[in-house]
């Protein structure tokens, strides 16, 4: 059998060949078997470059039907597609095409010279452009190719795909991703959130990145039915297509956005089945305010890089704010403490996973592959959660966001809660800076609303807020109003940045 993901997604293409897969923003339509010519054009292509099973292919580009077309093409030539950020510059490529090694570099024109000066040091044997609008080079020659390929076979265990991590603490490392760690995954994902005919998804996400290269497409493609493929999210462009969709995924600071315009209504979400969140933290003010504006409950979900989806709220049954969910089907979660002992009675430890998903280790790093998974299997995702007595999880921080003062152990997320809380504040960050006596002082940025609470808001009354409900040594030693929090493209805080702009 073969186990290429392409394959094992192929199999659950429409009947119909013209039902559609993409609606694009002009309103033009790629039905599935037309999605099924391109790839193959792009995997002839490829093959025609000199890329073999298991090579890697780096691609630096804008989303376009023509990068899903690349993707999927590489999978069926058995090729690693390694998918970067559009935002990395000279640094972080010329570390990734070093330490990857990829045949095939696929970039925008826009760094053309940068991507030639650059692949000839790691002698990556060709470079192609494709442009932002899916032109150039690479649909050129792909459009000479073919249009039927015989999709490479491949086991399970072979790799899929490499992501690097955004290296946030230390250098960026390349997560491999086999053939079934995607696959169980989105078959999983398939199943819980109740994929079914008639689905549409909105596709506003960037897909270099987990959640809208694996979980949205994947899903979509799983199901056999249509997205709306947009090349970003766009407020506007949101609100005119909901009302024509059924399942919408985003980052919390979308969610924000959408709720930020007064033209997103209840009835525009009448027909939607599903919004899903994750990425980073969902507030519980979003999440509340979601639900009384539009009367729909976003679930919630939490995963990384490492293996794509590890736990989720319901879809049947209570989805509780705050909280990330259960487990998924198929996947172990644990809760240790220091010692790799199971932590009891709702503490907090760092959550370790075990599943088909979870990634193969971190490419050309045994060493590192091995410190991160316990002896059983378990890998350590370096997050700080606990369980409550219904079994939800929750995530409250980072390990390497944990801020040691005194000696003690302090959690941003609990002072976090606290201040978001407040009347006038619209959302805050905690984060530990050096201090000569504490080791490290507790410091908070908050950005106000713009109301009146808001604009009564002084440091001293914040500070003296939290004297009253929590340890001393937890309350911020500074608290700086600030007008945002700094975020990556995903809507994560940047809390290494804050760190050290407050230092
Ligand atoms: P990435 O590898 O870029 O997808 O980042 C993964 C990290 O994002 C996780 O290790 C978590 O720290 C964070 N994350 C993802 N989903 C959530 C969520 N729902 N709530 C809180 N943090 C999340």
């Amino acid at each position: 059998m073969n186990e290429n993901l392409y394959e094992m997604l192929r199999l659950r293409f429409p009947g119909n060949p013209d039902a559609p897969c993409l609606i694009l923003p002009d309103g033009d339509r790629v039905s599935y078997d037309r999605l099924d010519r391109e790839s193959a054009r792009y995997a002839g292509l490829l093959v025609s470059s000199g890329v073999k099973p298991g090579d890697r292919v780096a691609v630096q580009v804008r989303k376009s039907p023509q990068a899903l077309c690349l993707y999927l093409g590489c999978l069926r030539a058995g090729a690693v597609y390694l998918p970067m950020n559009d935002a990395y510059q000279r640094h972080e490529i010329e570390f990734i095409l070093g330490d990857a090694t990829p045949r095939v570099l696929v970039c925008r024109p826009q760094i053309r010279a940068l991507a030639d000066e650059l692949a000839a040091k790691s002698a990556v044997a060709r470079v192609i452009e494709l442009d932002d609008n899916g032109g150039g080079a690479l649909a050129s020659e792909a459009a000479a190719q073919p249009d039927t390929f015989s999709t490479v076979v491949r086991t399970g265990d072979d790799l899929a795909a490499i992501l690097y991590t955004s290296g946030t603490t230390g250098r960026s490392k390349g997560a491999m991703l086999s053939h079934r760690n995607l696959f169980s995954n989105a078959d999983v994902l398939h199943r819980y959130w109740g994929f079914r005919p008639g689905d549409v998804l909105l596709h506003m996400l960037p897909i270099f990145h987990v959640h809208g290269l694996f979980v949205a497409t994947h899903c979509t493609l799983m199901n056999g039915t249509p997205m709306f493929f947009e090349p970003r999210f766009d407020v506007g462009r949101a609100i005119e297509l909901l009302p024509k969709t059924t399942v919408f995924m985003g980052v919390p600071t979308y969610y924000v956005r959408l709720l930020s315009e007064p033209g997103f209504t209840r009835k525009l979400c009448a027909g939607m089945r599903l919004f899903v969140s994750g990425s980073a933290p969902l507030l519980m003010e979003t999440f509340n305010a979601f639900k009384t504006r539009t009367g729909h409950t976003i679930v919630e979900r939490y995963g990384m890089t490492e293996g794509n989806m590890f736990s989720s709220n319901p879809y049947d049954g209570e989805r509780r704010g705050g909280t990330v969910g259960f487990p998924l089907p198929g996947v172990s979660i644990r809760i240790v403490d220091d010692e790799n002992r199971p932590v009891q009675g709702g503490g907090i430890g760092q959550i370790l996973v075990k599943g088909e998903n979870v990634f193969c280790g971190y490419w050309r790093m045994p060493e590192k592959t091995r410190e991160e998974f316990t002896d059983d299997g378990f890998f350590k995702t370096g997050d700080m959660g606990k369980r409550d007595d219904d079994g939800y999880i929750s995530i409250v921080g980072r390990l390497k966001d944990v801020i040691i003062t005194g000696g003690l152990n302090v959690y941003p997320k609990e002072i976090e809660e606290i201040i978001d809380a407040m009347p006038g504040v619209f959302e805050s960050a905690v984060v530990g800076v050096p201090h000569p006596d504490f080791g490290e002082a507790v410091v908070a940025l908050v950005v106000r609303l713009a109301d009146e609470a808001g604009g009564a808001m002084t440091e001293a009354g914040i500070i003296a807020a939290l004297k009253g409900v929590l340890a001393n040594f937890k309350v911020p030693k500074r608290v700086h109003f600030v007008a945002a929090l700094p975020r990556n493209s995903m809507g994560k805080v940047q809390k290494m940045v804050l760190r050290e702009q407050y230092a």
